[in-house]
């Protein structure tokens, strides 16, 4: 029989809709108790509500206290494989922090629910045992941390919310689903290739997310490096290129020795040096930004919220997004 770990952290899984008001809330018994029971027979379930938090209230620092947790119950008892509940709309920011962080080859699965615990269509208690048995599976083992929901296995680093409020929201743009649930059977029909992993004590650096637009200018990143963070991600346009109006803000904040990561405001592709206009990919790749490739810009703000935990040297900040 496996043994699994499911940690509750909150979010929609866990709560309940007033049927006179409509309103979604947290409830007082935790809706998925009877979990336990239905799965009685093939597999034991620990199960322990580490927080009550609508996903928009988790901070990074709760991300770290989460991963701390299940590493140290992890040292304690031999769990086959990990379990957490979470609001999906800061779900990819936990999940990918965790499969930053965590040093464990066993199967860690982040689920949620698009719908309440008692809505008609909850697809709660499904997602999660969809979670249980994917964490029970041997396949899963050594994939980095998954998202199961609606049948579907994600990554953490591919998975991205697509939808505000269907339940087929996680997708993973350009790469798909590296699996399949179904109501018997587990299918895995891709397999990561690259895994970072980033042992971090504490996650205290500030870094922003600024997203470019048509005409902008360097007000905004100019505000954000005065007001005193230790790195800035920004979302560029197409393959990696700003308005030539932030050019100088850019270099400012680099020669103030904040490090600055690109990523696209695209879902899909990649960014590159390819054009060499002002503000074009290949000025912004000689002035010294790191361009991140394959993580959205809140994905890359956790990033690097980890690795300058380590270092901010850009030679070393370069290499770890390459
Ligand atoms: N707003 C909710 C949360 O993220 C949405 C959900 O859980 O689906 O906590």
């Amino acid at each position: 029989m496996k043994r699994i770990l499911v940690l509750h952290t909150g979010g929609t899984i866990s709560m309940k809709e007033n049927k006179e008001t409509g309103e979604v809330n947290t409830s007082e018994k935790h809706p998925l108790d009877e979990i336990s029971a239905m799965l009685a027979r093939e597999t034991e379930i620990e199960d322990e509500i580490i927080f009550y938090l609508p996903s928009p209230h988790i901070r990074p620092d709760h991300m770290l206290k989460l991963g701390q947790s299940i590493h140290e119950r992890m040292a304690k008892k031999n769990y086959d494989g990990v379990v957490i509940t979470h609001g999906t709309d800061t779900l990819e920011e936990t999940a990918y922090f965790l499969d930053l962080f965590l040093q464990t080859r066993k199967p860690v699965v982040v689920t949620g629910a698009m719908r309440s615990s008692n809505e008609i269509g909850s697809d709660g208690l499904y997602n999660l045992l969809s979670a249980i048995r994917v964490a029970s599976c041997d396949e899963a083992q050594d994939k980095g941390v998954l998202v199961v929901m609606n049948d579907e296995i994600h990554t953490a680093r591919n998975v991205t919310k697509t939808s505000t409020s269907n339940v087929a929201t996680f997708q993973s743009p350009q790469y798909g689903p590296i699996g399949i649930t179904t109501k018997t059977d587990v299918f895995f029909h891709h397999k990561m290739t690259r895994y970072d992993s980033y042992p971090i004590q504490s996650i205290n650096k500030k870094v922003s997310l600024i997203k470019a637009y048509a005409g902008m200018d360097g007000t905004l990143i100019d505000a954000v490096r005065e007001s005193g963070v230790d790195g800035m991600v920004i979302e560029a346009l197409g393959q990696g290129n700003l308005p030539p109006d932030t050019v100088e803000a850019v270099r400012r904040t680099i020669d103030h020795g904040i490090p600055i990561v690109l990523v696209s405001r695209c879902y899909q592709g990649v960014v590159q040096d390819t054009y060499a206009y002002a503000g074009g990919g290949r000025q912004l790749r000689d002035m010294g930004v790191i361009f991140a490739n394959g993580v959205t810009g809140p994905k890359a703000r956790i990033k690097l919220m980890v690795v300058l935990e380590m270092t901010n040297n850009p030679t070393e900040l370069q290499h770890m997004f390459s």
